[in-house]
């Protein structure tokens, strides 16, 4: 094509429609063959080779009416917009560029023409734009638009939007006109929102989950650094006075030193295992748990430990060890994790550990 004809403006025409339409063009040029006719009455001079090649719709609307008609009348309506859309519209096709503020003004109008006339460039500009330029009051309009031609993109965008401010856009004007005429689009709206926050739960939940075992491996880890080396109130049993610096993990050590400091000297422990005392049970699950991940058999210092393995081997309680079995794996995974994302505090333990 010959790269003059991006000079083309069809708005120049438009807003001056006096003008010499084949001002722009140069004599060597044939003169334009189609007119695009507006629901304004304007009549936009076009060359059928340039619309045919941009958009399947146009050429079948440009050899339509050939076999009807003389050439020399060839005229494709696009109806039903503005001028100043239809111009912008044209002015694409040559160009393949559209300006910000006929962007502004037009994208909807845009949109529309863009999948009607099958032009995806146009189309995708025109839904980043208007994803842009969404508001509270807007969002319902383009939800609706965005639907109609199929711009999924732009529908998620807007669904968002509306998730997001609920509150405010269920009292704008086309809400309520939503509701009236559109039931199935609100039904739609309404289960993306039920969705949507579903997901927000089950995110909040599996952190929380995640947050749970990674203080359970933290746990894991304080039992055998308390029974082996010793930390500031509770050591192994042959060392005594136990360790009085602080360590690395001091604050969840300090709560499991705690925790076994009330467990050795509880009395609602005697009566029942465990069943008196909640911090008791509490502690009865971590040395349970430490138990089923400590791979020292014979070695590990940690209380019960062997009992506990002992105990696991003698009882087939198969539901109730396939809980443990998850929770084990689960803790084990967070250990990893833990171990990859702490790399220093793993080697500062270690320090510790040979001071
Ligand atoms: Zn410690
Ligand atoms: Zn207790
Ligand atoms: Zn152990």
């Amino acid at each position: 094509m010959d790269p003059r004809l991006y000079d083309f403006s069809p708005d120049e025409l438009v807003s001056n429609p006096s003008a010499d339409c084949t001002r722009p063009f140069t004599a060597s040029l044939p003169d334009p063959d189609v007119h695009v006719l507006t629901s304004g009455g304007l009549r936009i001079p076009a060359y059928s080779s340039v619309l045919a090649s941009a958009s399947p719709v146009l050429e079948n609307a440009i050899d339509r009416p050939r076999k009807l008609r003389r050439r020399s009348e060839r005229v494709v309506p696009i109806l039903g917009v503005p001028c100043g859309a239809v111009s912008a519209f044209i002015g694409f096709i040559y160009s393949s560029r559209c300006h910000e503020e006929q962007l502004e003004k037009y994208s909807i109008h845009l949109l529309a023409l863009s999948h009607v006339y099958l032009v995806p460039q146009l189309k995708h500009r025109c839904t980043k734009s208007l994803g842009r330029r969404l508001t509270e009051e807007n969002v319902v309009d383009v939800l609706q638009l965005a639907r109609l031609c199929d711009a999924p993109d732009l529908y998620l965008t807007c669904m968002k939007l509306v998730y997001a401010n609920f509150n405010s856009v269920e009292k704008t004007e086309a809400w309520k006109f939503l509701q009236d005429h559109d039931p199935w689009l609100e039904l739609q709206i309404l289960q993306f929102i039920d969705e949507a926050e579903m997901r927000k739960k089950n995110i909040k939940r599996h952190k929380e989950e995640l947050s749970l075992y990674q203080q359970l491996s933290e746990a894991m880890d304080c039992l055998q650094h308390v029974f082996s080396e010793g930390c500031t109130i509770v050591g192994p049993l042959d060392m005594n006075p136990p360790r009085r610096e602080a360590c690395s993990n001091f604050v969840t050590c300090q709560g499991v030193q705690l925790l076994i400091k009330h467990f050795t000297k509880c009395d609602k422990r005697a009566n029942n295992d465990n069943g008196g005392c909640p911090r008791c049970k509490r502690m009865w699950q971590l040395l349970r748990l430490h138990s089923l991940i400590c791979d020292q058999a014979d070695c590990c210092r940690v209380p019960l430990c062997r009992q506990f393995k002992l105990k696991s081997h003698q009882e087939k309680r198969k539901k109730d060890e396939t809980r443990w079995k998850l929770l084990v794996k689960k803790v084990r995974s967070a250990q990893v994790m833990s171990s990859l994302s702490h790399p220093k505090r793993k080697r500062a333990d270690r320090s510790i550990a040979t001071d």
